[in-house]
């Protein structure tokens, strides 16, 4: 093994991101050090590129970037369990946490306030080896590819707000057909329920959730009435159950607006700035709201896994893939609002 290796990096405070030659990082006694296969880009990495208010406050530089990917074990910690070995295929939870924070010790891993993340705060994978903490690794199934595995993270953000409430045999609305409100949709599909209806005004992203996600019925309301997709799926009062993936304040209010007496609203979509609502309708409505962040540690990976043994496909969301030197066209392509995952692959760097 070489001391260096190729990585992107946020080599200084602007736009855009470097392909440089960084230093192999060394695992700590609780880590394990992870030759990377394949990664994806994510919504965060985008904003990280646009260097926009959230990176800057947030993005220390000069920081290697990404957190989703999969890879193998190439060498262990000295204190990590018998769990892990070198050789094997993992992927890995980016929110690396402090394990004796009250809400750890509490067993709400997810849940703690000084979370750090792999390639936001602390170095990145989209690079050609990347370490983690030992307690975040998951094994990968043998049939679950390096490709899939890299986007699990994502995929767990879908599973994660789908849990919130019982959606068997509901009426679901999901709102926002980025790559996790069609994954959170095609998880409804698969959890049972009734009708599945997706909202989202991209018709690129509609079309590729037809094929991620066959059986739901999808709605470009810019050109279409929901209340007319409603009546058409045979809902006499509303929607029992809302996913919001998109941060749009106008389907925030389709979702209030749409849903029944004492229905549930998980939130994942992350407003810009702060929305106006009318709260008397969702106070009168006896609404609950829930919002949801990262990934169970460890519930909701095992049921990502259960998912893709029963049948779930996530294979038709990738619709770029491409060697990492090629970086710039896979951002180039998740900017343009006409793509499903970018998938970098990383096996073949010089
Ligand atoms: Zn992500």
């Amino acid at each position: 093994m070489t001391d260096t290796m190729k990585a992107l990096a946020k080599t200084k405070p602007a736009e855009g991101l470097d392909l440089i030659e960084a230093p192999v990082p060394t695992p700590g006694p609780e880590d394990v050090l992870i030759k990377v296969k394949k990664t994806a880009v994510c919504g965060t990495d985008i904003h990280i590129w646009n260097w926009d208010e959230w990176s800057q406050k947030n993005v220390p530089v000069p920081m290697i970037t990404g957190h989703e990917f999969s890879g193998e074990i190439v060498q262990i910690g000295k204190d990590v369990d018998r769990r892990l070995k070198v050789g094997q295929r993992v992927s890995a939870e980016g929110h690396v946490i402090d394990l004796n924070s009250e809400a750890a010790r509490a067993g709400h891993f997810h849940l703690d306030p000084d979370t750090r993340g792999i390639g936001v705060n602390r170095q990145g994978a989209f690079a050609e080896y990347v370490v983690a903490p030992a307690f975040n690794v998951i094994e990968l199934p043998d049939d679950v590819p390096y490709e899939i595995g890299a986007i699990l993270d994502p995929f767990g953000n879908a599973v994660h707000t789908a849990q919130q409430f019982d959606l068997l045999g509901e009426d679901v609305l999901v709102t926002g057909a980025g790559p996790i409100g069609i994954m959170a949709a095609a998880v409804a599909r698969h959890a049972g329920a009734r009708t599945v209806v997706l909202t989202d005004i991209n018709d690129f992203r509609l079309e590729l959730a037809q094929k991620v996600a066959p059986g739901v019925r999808t709605v470009n309301t810019a050109k279409e009435d929901l209340h007319d997709v409603m009546k058409e799926q045979g809902l006499k009062v509303g929607f029992d159950v809302a996913l919001e993936m998109s941060g749009s304040p106008i389907a925030f209010n389709q979702c209030v607006d749409t849903l029944i007496m004492g229905g549930g609203m998980a939130l994942l979509g992350i407003p810009a700035r702060p929305m106006e609502t009318d709260w008397g309708k969702i106070i009168l409505k006896a609404l609950t709201i829930k919002g949801v962040y990262g990934r169970e540690m460890f519930t909701t990976w095992r049921k990502m896994l259960g998912l893709l043994k029963a049948g779930l496909d996530l294979q038709p969301l990738i619709t770029h893939k491409m060697a990492f030197t090629d970086y710039r066209q896979g951002f180039e392509a998740m900017k343009s609002g006409k793509s499903g995952k970018v998938v970098l692959d990383w096996t073949n760097a010089a």
